[in-house]
């Protein structure tokens, strides 16, 4: 019987590779082995590039320096480290009312805090928006008609196609109105002529019309005799942005055309749907907020089990929706501090990051939201650029930054990276360029 034909070697080198890579010694072997196999001349080498891939496609934290606050690659809203929890391991009372000792529902807590802050009467969390819209169509429309204007059917990013979602849900898309004009009058006839459950307005996102066209209102659509869901999208919870106001900061301009959960509430609509990872810039999840016997509708259905977070998720919109209630969510939420930096401060980190760095120089630039809020939104911004192209440098430093490449120039926005690895950024600069 054949046994391992270079067991012995095979092990050495493995070994030998755990001197550079910090990595299993089961997956060094799987590269050594490799390795030996490819039967190139330097076989160490050929195993240590095997080893760095391997490493490459873990996760880990990165640096963020391509100035898109909310880039859909990099896990969207940034979150910080919770260090009021505690290191040993500990329950959460998910499901459990602390005062009564008996099992209770997992929205309450959203519920309480959503409802001080959008003034919504219930409120559900989900995994991501798209299970909120899938929900919603399946528990409140399931084999009855969803109005929709053609001008919303829209496709939001990959896969997540308004008619297939609608058409996925059981309920059926009932196209209203034009591509570019739409009316109420529209609604009002789709609504007399067909069994229509639901009217959906969907924010159309990473995508603009403009020139000769006519979108009702949320007030104008909230008079009809059916119930309308709004789905926002990028979670804004308030368009008046008291968390910033409050701190002396005025509502930044580019934030004019976003559509708010509190602003759709009030003028009407019966429920809003978002995601909790873009300008609310909490953890990846949905929420659907608004009237509570459509949200207990949601809550009952059978999909709810299959789209629901796990408790870390619970924990972290719960601490994302406090700190807009403490009035700190420009110190707390990564997002809101990005936004709130000043162009000041980030041109005087960019001078010390050069400094440091002892090569590159400062220029002005502009940062975008990202993931599809606000699209057309510029924040000015100041960057460190190098002459050349070290994306791929940077990308395999320790821990890896993201740059953005504009023709053969290397740019470093601050504004997406935490004051914190401002020296990071100039360590590395510094030891790949000297
Ligand atoms: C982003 C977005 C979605 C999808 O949300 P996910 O959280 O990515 O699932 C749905 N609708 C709108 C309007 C969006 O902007």
């Amino acid at each position: 019987m054949e046994k391992h034909l270079r067991p012995t070697s095979i092990d050495v080198l493995a070994r030998q590779l755990s001197q550079i890579h910090a990595l299993p010694h089961a997956v060094l072997v799987d590269c050594a082995r490799a390795a030996v196999e490819l039967n190139q001349h330097d076989t160490f080498g050929a195993a240590s590039l095997l080893a760095a891939d391997f490493a490459g496609h873990l996760l880990g934290d990165v640096v963020n320096a391509t100035g898109v606050l909310l880039h859909t690659n990099l896990g969207r809203a940034p979150r910080a480290y919770d260090a009021e929890r505690t290191a040993h391991f500990r329950a959460v009372n998910v499901e459990f009312d602390l005062d009564e000792g008996r099992r209770s529902s997992r929205h309450e807590s959203i519920s309480s805090l959503l409802r001080l802050l959008i003034n919504a009467e219930s409120a559900l969390v989900v995994n991501n928006n798209a299970a909120a819209v899938m929900l919603v169509a399946s528990a409140l429309a399931h084999g009855r008609g969803i109005a929709v204007s053609r001008g919303e059917s829209v496709e939001i990013g990959g896969g997540f196609r308004i008619p297939e979602v609608i058409e996925q849900s059981g309920a059926n898309l009932v196209d209203v109105g034009t591509t570019n004009k739409t009316y109420r009058s529209d609604f009002q006839k789709a609504i007399e002529n067909s069994d229509v459950a639901l009217i959906m307005s969907i924010h159309s996102s990473n995508f603009e019309l403009s020139g000769f066209v006519h979108r009702p209102t949320t007030a104008e659509l909230s008079t009809l005799d059916c119930p309308l869901v709004v789905d926002i999208g990028s979670g804004l919870l308030d368009n008046t942005c008291p968390w910033l106001t409050t701190q002396g900061i005025s509502v930044p301009p580019w934030l004019g055309g976003e559509p708010a959960a509190r602003q759709a509430l009030a003028d009407g609509a019966a429920v809003v749907t978002f995601s909790g990872d873009k300008l609310l810039g909490g953890p990846q999840c949905g929420i659907i907020a608004g009237r509570r016997a459509l949200v207990d509708q949601c809550a009952k259905h059978p999909l709810m089990r299959a789209v629901r977070p796990g408790t870390d998720i619970m924990m972290d919109i719960q601490s994302t929706l406090l700190s807009y209630l403490t009035r700190e969510a420009i110190r707390k939420i990564p997002f809101w501090s990005m936004v709130a930096e000043t162009e000041e401060n980030l041109y005087r980190r960019a001078v010390e990051v050069v400094r440091n760095a002892e090569i590159g120089f400062v220029e002005k630039v502009e940062s975008i939201p990202g993931a599809g809020s606000a699209p057309s939104a510029r924040i000015s911004s100041w960057a460190v650029v190098l002459e050349g192209d070290f994306a791929a440098l940077l990308r395999h430093n320790n821990p890896p930054i993201i740059a953005r490449l504009d023709r053969d120039r290397t740019i470093c926005d601050l504004r997406s990276i935490a004051r914190e690895d401002d020296a990071v950024l100039a360590c590395a600069i510094r030891t790949i360029l000297n």
